[in-house]
């Protein structure tokens, strides 16, 4: 038995990449389906060709995550892209992105595309300081101008990567840059194909020519909150987490309790209040539906 990687799945079939590089077409073992075990793209397996003709996928290995729209094991980083304009930039929009990649607990990487198109350097810049503050790295790019795709392309070797961002940022357009054999079609096209072949799609984990894989469709299809638990949520805003052990209350939301912690740090200026407002924004939703379900 060998160790592989599963870089797409199929009609029942899994295609692994060997630790010799081979790629072999694959079916899973039938009591897998008894067992409900299922085979996602990026889990590790083990693999054997018991009559050396067919291959067999024998066991799944431990995952350390998985996204659920698009299916995808073993994420290592969300590659969040978003445009300065063309679409306009949108914070809240980037909070909702950014708090689901945190729930997936994966390395978590800003692109800002379409720099070219930025009407001042401050905005930007300022967007930049704002969210390294908070913790994350943030690589400014220019699809069209190829501007800030070494750093790019320096942050995608030798992991497995999602891409995930609003329609119309550029991440199609990134994806050609990088790997241009890749031909995905852009803008509009790329919007009509998407929907017509929703139910089909399939997704697949892309070889770099330098190394690394990337999904071939973006993450995040679906952005409701609804595996986020009101509990988990301050852990998933990195400044809030930091400041969570000096609440008094135990279990403190940063709501309507008096003497919040968090609620004295944004009023002075050192958590932001457009993120604080994103988090009141998503408590409130992720409250709602739970009361609303019961
Ligand atoms: P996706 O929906 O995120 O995959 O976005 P696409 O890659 O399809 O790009 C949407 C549109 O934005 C296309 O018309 C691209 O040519 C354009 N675009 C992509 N990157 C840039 C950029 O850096 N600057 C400008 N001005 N346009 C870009």
């Amino acid at each position: 038995m060998v160790e592989g990687l599963v870089i797409k799945a199929i009609g029942g079939f899994y295609y692994v990449k060997k630790g010799n590089g081979e790629v072999v077409e694959c079916r899973a073992r039938g009591r897998f389906r008894k067992e409900n075990i299922n085979i996602y793209v990026g889990d590790r397996v083990l693999v054997n060709n018991p009559d050396s003709k067919t291959w067999v996928v024998e066991a799944v290995l431990q995952r350390k995550n998985l996204m659920v729209r698009p299916p995808i094991a073993n994420i290592d980083q969300c590659i969040l892209v978003f445009s300065i304009k063309s679409p306009d930039f949108n914070p809240f929009l980037l909070d909702r992105f950014l708090v689901l990649a945190e729930h997936l607990q994966v390395n978590i990487v800003i692109c800002l595309n379409k720099i070219d198109l930025a009407d001042n350097k401050e905005e930007l810049e300022n967007i930049k300081e704002k969210y390294n503050k908070i913790g994350y790295k943030v690589l400014t790019i220019s699809a069209v101008e190829k501007i800030g795709i070494e750093p790019f392309k320096a942050i995608l070797i030798d992991k497995i990567s999602v891409l995930a961002g609003p329609s119309g940022v550029g991440k199609s357009t990134l994806l050609n840059i990088i790997q241009p054999g890749l031909s995905l079609k852009t803008g509009e096209l790329s919007e009509k194909l998407r929907k017509g072949r929703h139910t089909t799609r399939h997704v697949e984990l892309i070889e770099l020519e330098f190394g690394g894989l990337i999904a071939d469709t973006p993450g995040f299809s679906y952005l409701e909150l609804d595996d986020i638990s009101p509990d988990q949520l301050p852990y998933l805003f990195p400044e809030i987490k930091r400041a969570q052990g000096k609440c008094k209350f135990k279990g403190c939301r940063h709501f309507h309790e008096p003497d919040c912690e968090i609620k004295k740090l944004m009023d002075q200026c050192l958590i932001y209040s457009e993120r604080y407002e994103s988090y009141i924004a998503f408590l409130n939703e992720i409250c709602d539906k739970r009361r609303n379900l019961q």
